[in-house]
């Protein structure tokens, strides 16, 4: 499988290649050159899997230059560290079933796709004798399951900027918790707006950047998008064979579009009608729901909410949907996105609305809407959901239908234990592990809000 950008003007590269890679250089994002449609034969072979298994022979698909030996060997190590030997396992609560991508390290779904970055990123460093140091700004999830998915690892560095005491207790634990030797925990005495303007001040220093080899670590990495691919092949087979069905709908709290993508790709492999549509769940930044029902993709400001990992008005990976909607053609990609630019909107007629709703549904919810739909559920069916879970679970009662839901668990609700004790009206008990954190060692270095300042502490860390 070859890649290229959505906007045609990169070389194709191969998975090796795009595997270090963020945006391409036209400033595109990168994409497989075709995606397959499997036959029911493969459909067929696939349904019997491991999730090992699935996700070597998903990843067979799009990657032709590692050997398959080398490749199981990453994947086998990234599973290991989940709680659960089905890594994701489908549960069935109330009229819905859950996909709990939660049982990693940090409690999130990140960890799915970073567990396997981390490992990908070690192979690939070894083969070539390079190193590299991450750099990234976080407001809690994203940058702990980074820093999980490297923490140990050779020749990498990582370096994470979080707001000093604006994340939450058990955020901040399951980063300052990491003691690794390469792991570098920065907590700057400002916002998260602040840390967020040093990374990317950081990053646009190209002789610094080249000098320390700083490499990003965004949800538009191709190989993230892709080991996401495997929970909706694993949660499809499960559910279908549990209900002896073949059509399945998933319900997917979004932000990014990153999660949500991965599972479009998935559709398409099994030829659209098996997953009739993806469920576009939003929080009050709704930009994504605005363009599913009314072909409005214009820019609001962000508003921060009790699912913060969803307060995201521009949503990084929709590009690449856009490139498929508007016919796999570079040219209008590129118009478009360059439009959107300039305008910070895009609108979009009635013809093409139809045609976004044969893929997706969105709904939205508000933060009363997330409270009580925290609390219903578990009324009428003992399980408790996290904020972002919420957001799914409620869009998903919305569009009720013959057709079985499965609800994305995008994290454990003990991350957001605060949220979740409120909606429930008690106090949540938290896992033994998450606990334990509060009393290991801790490891963050208090910095200023200063570009000068984070420099230099990398200077003096770099690998
Ligand atoms: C990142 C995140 C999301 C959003 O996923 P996207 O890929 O950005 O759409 C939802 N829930 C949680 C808990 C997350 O950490």
């Amino acid at each position: 499988m070859k890649y290229i950008s959505t906007r045609g003007g990169m070389e194709k590269l191969s998975f090796k290649q795009t595997v270090f890679e963020g945006l391409a250089p036209d400033g595109g994002l990168i994409i497989p050159e075709k995606v397959p449609t499997l036959s029911p034969e493969e459909i067929k072979h696939l349904s019997s899997l491991s999730y090992q298994e699935l996700a070597l022979n998903v990843f067979r698909y799009f990657i032709d230059d590692m050997p398959e030996e080398e490749l199981k060997e990453i994947i086998d190590r990234s599973y290991q560290t989940f709680r659960t030997k089905e890594v994701t396992p489908v549960v069935k609560a109330g009229d819905f079933y859950i996909l709990e991508l939660f049982h990693g390290p940090t409690w999130a779904f990140k960890d799915v796709a970073l567990q396997f970055l981390g490992n990908l990123f070690e192979k690939l460093l070894l083969e070539t004798g390079k190193k590299i140091n991450i750099l990234g700004a976080t407001s809690g999830d994203t940058g702990s399951a980074a820093i999980y998915g490297v923490r140990g690892k050779k020749n990498i560095a990582i370096f994470i900027l979080y707001p000093y005491k604006r994340v939450s207790e058990v955020q901040a634990l399951m980063m300052n918790t990491v003691t690794d030797e390469n792991v570098f925990n920065l907590a700057i005495e400002g916002t998260f707006d602040d840390c967020q303007a040093i990374v990317k001040k950081i990053f646009m220093d190209l002789e610094f950047k080249r000098k320390y080899r700083l490499t990003a670590i965004n949800s538009i990495n191709w190989a993230r998008v892709m080991a996401q691919m495997v929970y909706y092949f694993w949660a499809y087979f499960r559910v279908c064979e549990k209900e002896g069905v073949e059509k399945i709908i998933f319900s997917v709290p979004t932000g990014n579009f990153g999660d949500i993508f991965a599972g479009y790709l998935v559709r398409r492999m099994l030829g659209n009608e098996r997953i009739p549509k993806l469920i576009l769940a939003t929080n009050e930044n709704d930009i994504l729901y605005r363009f599913v029902n009314f072909g409005d993709y214009s820019l609001g400001t962000v508003k921060p909410t009790i699912s913060p990992s969803m307060d995201i008005q521009v949503a990084s990976n929709f590009e690449r949907y856009l490139y498929y909607l508007l016919g796999e053609d570079p040219e209008k990609t590129k118009q478009a996105m360059e439009r959107f630019a300039s305008e910070k909107a895009l609108r979009f007629d009635q013809e093409m609305i139809e045609r976004i709703q044969q893929d997706f549904m969105s709904d939205r919810a508000t933060e009363e809407e997330i409270l009580s739909t925290i609390k219903t559920f578990y009324q009428e069916t003992g399980y408790i959901l996290d904020p972002h879970t919420a957001v799914g679970v409620k869009a998903a009662k919305r569009f009720k239908e013959d057709i079985p839901i499965v609800c994305l668990a995008t994290a454990h609700p003990a991350k957001f234990p605060e949220t979740v004790s409120k909606a429930l009206g008690f106090e949540l008990d938290l896992p033994l592990e998450i606990k334990k954190l509060y009393q290991l060692p801790q490891k963050y270095e208090v910095l200023p809000a200063s570009i000068s300042k984070v420099k230099e502490f990398i200077e003096t860390k770099a690998v």
